[in-house]
């Protein structure tokens, strides 16, 4: 949905003039770097595209023009369309939160109930979270009800000032609590229901999802509450029940821990990933605070996705009981299909994350996560125990076992090393194991490629009027040379002569041009991809000044060159129909047409024209 649609077609809650006012004073490089790491080459910041899977950075942010673009995927746009992407806010809701962070403030008057109610859902649905959240953590500190609770979490270590920090909370044994606290407070229940925070019986009425359970409220990197995860305190299953999917909440994007995590990963580039609330909460209450724990299943491509735009050293915890083995196995393959080559620490036997700190302290934990080993290692030994490797047959059911996961090593060096080690540990011959992934010899990248950063796919060919078109973008003080040469006129490229017409059109009216305004007004996707490209290819090897008069020269003497050809066909007419006034005169005007070209080579901008 594009921001010229949100504005001009629906209903309009936010003047405009707000709208580029908040994107002129928020840095999009601030914003953007709280989701993606980047680093600053040239002009441009430059980190992993958080919209699509890549392992080189092809996601650039320019703050001058407010704008970033990814050349792999093609996203791209302003700091409004990021948040929308990324949070999956709707405009008003970018809008709204970037007014926050700059402190512009928004009319509000203007809205009428309908509107409100539209724009408030979302809104009210966290506040719903919100409220539960406060109403179960009360009960939890202050509330007979839940001392148990509270006692078994002190039991486990967890203090006081986590339990708060965290908003941990206790939803106690009746079918109806909650539902009377949310009615009290006149929230909807619909939204509640809607959260999965109660449940309908269908006739207005409504019972507790959690029921007799802690609850660990789970925080999207904004610091809102989007669901919650909760365990039951004594027997009873299952025993962990969590909120379900919502459309605030999706729990397979989402990680246990990261709204406070993201700071310490950032800093420390490296982050921890345990199993379990209080694995975690152990864990930076100890000080260990770039930890983030699944939520309640195995890890996801698109968790792995998320923590690798902040860092590559990507390091799991596994109990090492039988199951803590399977997950540990059963992790393996998503982390390959994102190209991440995790390490890992498994605890000693009938340790966890949470009772391994606390009996043996935060250097120990810290000191094993130092020397984690390959998680790749791990797999490979475990299934090689697994499988009795003294037999024949044994080492082959464990290669054939590790062989779909020497197919997804993307890394054709990084693979070819480890069907090294494989075969050393199981004593078969390389050739064999190349043979069992399915290629004779060593084999080709398994990974599609990515294209090399900053290539332009534009099928258009003509690099001077892309060139002219870059010098409007980056010099606009340039279009009164562009509008007095005529440049525009002699391009070819039909998109890219509008293009500069527009460009032109804008910077007279504005004095300079504003890149995401100016990409609101276009609608054709195509020319978005163009301008987008432009804007944010790298400065000019020589000055801009010159590279102009390059093209310039360039431009003329292609058009020249097209004319003396379409002469020379008319020379050659004449002459079959031996006509030789008319070819004099066609060759005269072919003369004219090279000493014109001799001129133009020798052309020179004055440089006090610009
Ligand atoms: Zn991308």
């Amino acid at each position: 949905m594009s921001q010229v649609n949100m504005l001009e077609t629906g209903p309009k809650f936010i003047p405009e003039d707000k709208v580029k006012e908040i994107r002129e004073a928020c840095s999009i490089v601030e914003v953007i770097s709280d989701y993606v790491s980047l680093k600053k080459t040239g002009t441009n910041y430059r980190g992993l595209c958080p919209f699509h899977n890549e392992k080189t950075p092809s996601f650039f942010v320019n703050e001058e023009k407010k704008f970033f673009n990814c050349f792999g995927c093609g996203e791209r746009g302003d700091v409004f369309s990021f948040l929308m992407k990324h949070e999956n806010m709707n405009f008003q809701e970018a809008v709204r939160s970037l007014s926050k962070r700059t402190g512009i403030s928004l009319p509000e008057k203007a809205l009428t109930p309908q509107q409100q109610k539209m724009l408030g859902e979302r809104e009210e649905c966290f506040g719903i979270n919100e409220s539960a959240a406060k109403f179960y953590n009360d009960l939890l500190l202050q509330d007979r009800a839940g001392e148990e609770a509270k006692n078994y979490l002190i039991k486990r270590g967890i203090n006081i000032e986590t339990i708060k920090d965290y908003c941990l909370g206790f939803a106690p044994e009746g079918w109806g609590s909650v539902v009377k606290y949310l009615r009290s407070k006149n929230l909807s229940l619909p939204n509640a229901q809607k959260l999965g925070l109660i449940i309908g019986k269908g006739n207005g009425q409504y019972y507790d999802r959690f029921r007799n359970r802690i609850v660990f409220p789970i925080y999207n990197v904004s610091h809102r509450i989007m669901g919650f995860g909760g365990r039951i305190i004594s027997e009873g299953e299952p025993k962990y029940l969590n909120s379900p999917e919502s459309f605030i909440y999706q729990k397979r994007r989402n990680l246990y821990g990261l709204q406070t995590a993201l700071k310490y990963i950032k800093k420390e580039n490296r982050v921890i990933i345990v199993e379990g609330y209080i694995d975690l909460l152990s864990l930076h209450q100890a000080g260990i605070k770039n930890t983030v724990a699944a939520l309640g299943t195995a890890l996801t491509e698109q968790q792995i996705q998320i923590l690798k735009r902040y860092t590559s050293n990507i390091i799991t915890v596994f109990d090492s009981d039988p199951s803590g083995k399977k997950a540990m196995i059963r992790s393996l393959e998503p982390f390959l299909n994102n190209s991440v080559s995790p390490r890992v620490v498994i605890l000693p036997p009938g340790d966890d994350p949470d009772s391994f700190v606390r009996k043996q302290g935060q250097k120990a934990f810290v000191d094993r996560i130092e020397n984690a080993g390959s998680l790749f290692d791990f797999v490979v030994g475990e299934i090689v125990q697994r499988n009795q490797t003294a037999t024949p047959r044994g080492k082959i059911d464990a290669c054939e076992e590790v062989v779909p996961f020497l197919k997804m090593i993307s890394d054709e060096m990084e693979r070819d090393l480890y069907v090294q080690k494989v075969s050393q540990k199981l004593g078969i011959k390389q050739e064999h194991i190349y043979s069992k992934m399915g290629s004779t010899s060593k084999p080709g990248r398994f990974a599609r490629s990515e294209k090399p950063v900053l290539q332009t796919t534009s099928a258009f060919q003509n690099n001077a009027e892309k060139l002219i078109l870059r010098i409007m973008i980056d010099y606009p003080e340039t279009i009164d040379i562009v509008e007095k040469e005529a440049l525009l006129e002699d391009f070819t490229e039909p998109d890219l002569k509008e293009l500069g017409k527009l460009l032109c059109m804008e910077i007279k009216q504005h004095g300079k041009h504003n890149l995401p305004y100016l990409f609101d007004k276009l609608e054709n996707e195509s020319w978005k991809k163009i301008i987008a490209e432009l804007s944010f290819q790298d400065n000019y090897a020589g000055n801009h000044v010159k590279t102009l008069e390059d093209c310039i020269r360039d431009l003329r003497l292609r058009k020249s060159s097209r004319e003396r050809k379409k002469v020379k066909a008319l020379i050659e007419q004449a002459e079959t129909t031996r006509d030789d006034s008319l070819s004099l005169k066609y060759q005269l005007e072919y003369q004219n047409l090279l000493q014109e070209e001799r001129k133009i080579q020798r052309y020179k901008l004055n440089f006090y024209q610009i």
